[in-house]
């Protein structure tokens, strides 16, 4: 079986197309700039790369490139498009609508269309995708996976607010969390590697890159995750505050002259790392470079950035009453040592956390980085939310047929 995989932003389109017996990348790509000046396609098959820059006006144009590209003579990897068994489509927000993926039908895509009032910014690029995709392979299965779905197993004391209930049942305001098909990818890979069962393990996993979430995966469930109703809520990030005292954005908008809106948006855009550095770089391998060559500002940054992850998993190791395994992934979690190393040996060796330093030194592969005796079992696991949003797709288009 083949699946496509699509990941649709405001102005881009992420393709991967794997051979599922295998699960082989067979081809890969971006087309960004839709819509803008500057529109082009970077595609992958096997180790080749190509720019081909074209006029892209719309979605539906750029996933009509892409369908060429992976059947024409100069790129393909298919032959026909026949070959395409299903499309599986990464949508942000699901609401608590959707707590597992789903068969795209006319009122599945209404009721994510109607999402997009808890995620303005992401769904109705989603959507974008899912209608070009329909419209080019109408016969072709198109399922949907959400970020939100894997944390909907959250128990009310995760995810309700303690503000007046009214809010939740008029509202829906409460957390959702984000990152789900990563934090699921990764505790699951953990406990494959460590040949044990997921129903037994207490997983922290950190998924910690320009974007950043914790989540608490208890028995092979999310119990709690640091995002909430939007990807604001939490860790330090590049650019993003995390948690602060909501009450700084009425004060912030009186002293400063801006609406709320805009508050957010600073703590949205010009906060995280770079609000810290005063603007220097959102880029945590600028920050820790500067950082380990004695810049005070950088360092303070990268200070708070792993006191938060730290805060976070002591409290996840509370609210499971213990832990087991704690998981890193994602553009730091993957490739840092030195921010992991920090972490676990500052602030989690009262849990009986024990690093190997020349273990831990290395980047982007699957591996244990605790000592043997550790009791709590460290490793570093990279994401791939593409293969699990394929063998989403494919389990339900399987068990349909
Ligand atoms: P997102 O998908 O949220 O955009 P990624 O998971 O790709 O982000 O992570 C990007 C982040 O990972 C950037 O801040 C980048 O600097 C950081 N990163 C990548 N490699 C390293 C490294 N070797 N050391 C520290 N940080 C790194």
């Amino acid at each position: 079986m083949k699946v496509l995989v699509i990941n649709s932003g405001s102005s881009s389109i992420k393709y991967q197309l794997l051979e599922m017996d295998t699960e082989k990348v067979l081809a890969k790509g971006l087309v960004e700039r839709i819509g803008i000046e500057g529109s082009r396609i970077i595609h992958r098959k096997n180790e080749e790369k190509y720019v081909i820059e074209k006029v892209i006006k719309n979605h539906e144009e750029g996933l009509k490139e892409v369908l060429d590209l992976l059947t024409s003579e100069d790129y393909k990897v298919i032959s026909s498009l026949k070959e395409i068994d299903a499309v599986g489509h990464r949508v942000v927000h699901g609401g608590e609508r959707f707590s597992s993926s789903v068969i795209i039908d006319k009122e599945s895509l209404d009721a994510i269309e109607m999402m997009s009032f808890l995620a303005p910014l992401h769904n109705p690029a989603n959507v974008m995708g899912i209608k070009a995709a329909m419209d080019l392979l109408p016969n072709v299965p198109q399922v949907g996976v959400f970020d939100t779905s894997f944390h909907q197993t959250m128990p009310n004391t995760s995810f309700l607010y303690a503000i007046p209930y009214e809010y939740y049942e008029k509202y829906k305001i409460r957390r959702y969390g984000f990152h789900g098909t990563s934090h699921k990818y990764v505790s699951r890979r953990a406990a494959e590697i460590l040949g044990k069962d997921i129903k037994t393990l207490k997983i922290i996993t950190s998924h910690i890159g320009n974007g950043a979430s914790i989540a608490a995966v208890k028995n092979g469930q999310s119990f709690d995750t640091s995002m909430g109703f939007t990807p604001l809520e939490g860790l330090v990030m590049g650019t993003r505050s995390g948690d602060i005292d909501p009450a700084i954005v009425s004060f912030l908008a009186q002293e400063e002259g801006l609406t709320a809106k805009e508050v957010i948006g600073i703590l949205n855009n010009k906060s995280g790392v770079y609000g810290i550095t005063k603007g220097f770089s959102s880029d945590m391998r600028d920050i820790e470079d500067k950082a380990l060559e004695g810049d005070k500002v950088c360092r303070l940054a990268l200070d708070i950035y792993e006191y938060r992850i730290a805060k976070y998993i002591g409290a996840y190791a509370a609210a499971m009453n213990g832990v087991d395994v704690i998981v890193f992934t994602a553009g730091v979690g993957e490739n840092s040592p030195v921010t992991r190393e920090e972490i676990c040996e500052k602030y989690l060796t009262y849990l009986g956390v024990k690093i190997d330093k020349e273990k831990n030194n290395f980047k982007g592969l699957e591996r244990v980085i605790s000592t043997p005796d550790s009791k709590v079992t460290v490793l570093v696991v990279p994401t791939n939310e593409e293969l699990m949003i394929a063998r989403e797709t494919k389990e339900l288009v399987s068990t349909k047929n």
